[in-house]
């Protein structure tokens, strides 16, 4: 006997035709293969997107499509840098292909309603330019009325919510690499993946205002977290997963109307 499932790859290829027919929505995470400190796993913004979406259908009916595994290359003053063992990247013509071919294809079946729910900071201006290209093709072949939403999913977290999670203050997002944000997800949504004793405090990175190529590699933190995650428990994960699901999904009901 099966069940629902909302992910999309584990349907039957009748239950997607079905799905389409009714106009449901696709959401496709999209993360990175990459370091994220001496705690955390290599596909950390592969899972927490992932899991947005997952919390994004039990709001509203929507659909996840296969999450992206591979991003843009690690940049230093928002990913550490991209030297780091197993930090898997891609060119990024090369990921604005791929994305640009996955909505396309998406697009041929019948979906109408996209979203891509980004959890790599150095991919949102190829995701753009994926979705400008896809929506340009999908008119050559005839369909006008796609509709694509892109989103972070770290855009939904207000200063509200930051002041709940960051009573001592608040580094900025761009330091949020492996530190308490992404750190307290995975311990709401994946805690065997996290070790978190690994972790040392550490004073949040120091960069210039601008990048040089090759880096200077001595300016990210040894460990590779951006700011100490020390502060991370699984109650703010919890409570970042709340308002980022609500987000989305109030988004897919803005732009889409509701279900
Ligand atoms: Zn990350």
């Amino acid at each position: 006997m099966g069940h629902a499932t909302s992910f999309l790859a584990e349907l039957t290829w009748a239950e997607f035709g079905e799905a389409a027919a009714k106009g449901t929505p696709v959401l496709l995470p999209v993360g990175s293969t990459e370091q994220h400190g001496v705690h955390l796993p290599l596909n950390t913004d592969q899972l927490l997107p992932t899991e947005v979406c997952r919390r994004v259908t039990a709001l509203r009916q929507a659909l996840v499509a296969p999450t992206i595994c591979y991003g843009y290359k690690s940049q230093q003053r928002a990913g550490g840098g991209n030297w780091y063992p197993g930090t898997l990247s891609l060119d990024g013509g090369t990921l604005t292909a791929l994305v640009k071919t996955v909505l396309t294809e998406l697009g041929r079946h019948g979906i109408r309603q996209m979203c891509l729910v980004n959890g790599h900071y150095e991919n949102l201006w190829f995701l753009h330019e994926a979705v400008d290209l896809a929506l340009r093709e999908l008119k050559w072949d005839g369909v006008r009325d796609a509709r694509i939403v892109l989103l972070s999913y770290w855009d939904f977290i207000s200063p509200e919510t930051i002041a709940r999670i960051y009573p001592d203050g608040f580094a900025g997002v761009e330091l949020e690499h492996a530190g308490v944000m992404e750190t307290s997800m995975m311990l709401a949504a994946h805690p065997g993946l996290v070790h978190l004793e690994r972790a040392e405090d550490h004073a949040p990175a120091k960069f210039p205002a601008y990048d040089v190529y090759p880096p200077h590699t001595g300016l990210t933190p040894k460990a590779g977290s951006l700011t100490s995650p020390k502060r991370a428990t699984a109650e703010k994960g919890e409570i970042l997963f709340g308002v980022t699901a609500k987000g989305v999904a109030d988004t897919l009901n803005t732009e889409f109307g509701k279900p």
